[in-house]
Parts: structure tokens; C-alpha cells; sequence
């Protein structure tokens, strides 16, 4: 059973490696999320154990990221018990199962056996409200059965506002999880991208899905408008 093991606090890797290895796996470790998406890629893990806080690209991009690169190979999430993503959220990353910080290293195994049992199945996690549809996995985003073409920062904004679909949203939630976390552009960024998407998925069709809340954001109405 080969393990890939993407986690960036290195003593914390280092104790699940050992005990991994002692369960008689076979173990790779990653220490960030370039590295780990890059072996996960390219080299074939039965299952994957994914931190979200991780340098370079986070868990919630290299799951993504795999998906879209067609990878079905089963991921177990590390989430912190104060972290900004929630077992929910795992789930529609694509990810099959997650633990909370601090875990028992028992439970990990048994997770990670239950997973490579139950194999990788091809189950991409759509996104749907209403008759606005987001593949992640083959990136297709569908509007009243015809295909919309978005750029990345569009599609990346419309994701998020799938996965939160329902919720309101502030401009810095927005901000934070769409765009980098470093980024000092525009403040109004987030405004002219939610009117870039408007105009493909809303106003060609008559509709009005993405609300403006005023003084709070923006909500993606959970029928699709
Ligand atoms: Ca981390």
C-alpha cells in the first residue's frame, strides 16, 4: 500500500511516516503543495493524506487540481480544529474522508485501510443550483443546458460561490479564498469580477442569481435565480 503523505509541519510528518512505515506501508512525504501535487501526479498512490494549511499551494488547490487532472486516487483531508474549512468543505473538494487535528494515529490507519478498500471511484463532485452547474473536474459550467466559457479567476469565483451557495459571503471571504492570500491589487477586485460572471451567467439569461447583500456581499441563491 503506497502512501503519499503531503504535510508541511515536518516533525508531525515524521512521527506518521514512522508509524505508517511500522503498518508495513510504503510512504512518500511532501512539504508542500507543489511537491505533493506534483508526486500525486505522477507517481500512483493508493491513498493520499492532505493538509490544508500547506506553502505554496494549499490542500484545497492540490485537491482541486488533481481532480481536474483526472486523478481519483482517495484523499484523506487534515483539517485544524480552527481551521476555515470545514468537513463540508473537504467533501466538495473532492475529498473522500478528513480528520480533525490532533487525530489519533490509530484511527488514521484505519481510515486510510477503509479507503483503499472502497478503491478510487470516478466521482467528480458537482456543483449544481438550479440550472447553473459547475464540473471541477472537467471544468465545464452550464447555464439552462448550454456550456458558459469562463476564465480561471471566474470560474474560481463561481466555485466558491457554488460550494457556499445559499450563504452571504463578504468581499474579504471572497477575497481571501478566491484570490491569493498575499494579493494587494484593487479593492474592488471582488466587485468586477462578480459583474464579469454576472454577465455570463446571469444576464444572458435573464436571471438573477448572485445577489448583492448591501453592507454584507454577495449570496449565490440556492435555486440558481
Ligand atoms: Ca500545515
Amino acid at each position: 500500500m503506497r502512501v503519499l503523505l503531503i504535510e508541511d509541519e515536518v516533525r508531525l510528518a515524521e512521527t506518521v511516516r514512522r508509524g505508517l512505515v511500522a503498518e508495513g506501508m510504503l510512504v512518500d512525504v511532501a512539504h508542500d503543495g507543489d511537491q505533493g501535487l506534483f508526486a500525486a501526479q505522477t507517481q500512483g498512490y493508493d491513498v493520499i493524506v492532505l493538509d490544508i494549511m500547506l506553502p505554496k499551494r494549499n490542500g484545497y488547490d492540490v485537491c482541486r487540481d488533481l481532480r481536474a487532472s483526472e486523478i481519483w486516487t482517495p484523499v484523506l483531508i487534515l483539517t485544524a480544529k480552527d481551521g476555515e474549512y470545514d468537513e463540508v468543505d473537504a467533501f466538495d473538494l473532492g475529498a473522500d474522508d478528513y480528520l480533525t487535528k490532533p487525530f489519533s494515529f490509530v484511527v488514521l490507519v484505519a481510515r486510510l485501510r477503509s479507503l483503499v478498500r472502497r478503491g478510487a471511484p470516478e466521482r467528480p463532485t458537482l456543483l449544481v443550483a438550479g440550472d447553473l452547474s459547475l464540473d471541477p473536474a472537467t471544468r465545464e459550467v452550464l447555464r439552462a443546458g448550454q456550456a458558459v466559457s469562463l476564465t480561471p479567476r471566474e470560474f474560481g469565483l463561481l466555485q466558491y460561490l457554488l460550494r457556499h451557495r445559499g450563504d452571504v459571503l463578504s468581499k474579504t471571504e471572497i477575497l481571501d479564498n478566491v484570490w491569493d492570500l498575499h494579493y494587494d491589487g484593487a479593492d474592488n477586485v471582488v466587485e468586477v469580477y462578480v459583474g464579469y460572471l454576472r454577465r455570463k451567467i446571469d444576464t444572458p439569461f435573464g436571471r438573477s442569481a448572485i445577489e448583492t447583500i448591501r453592507g454584507a456581499g454577495y449570496r449565490l441563491a440556492g435555486d440558481g435565480g
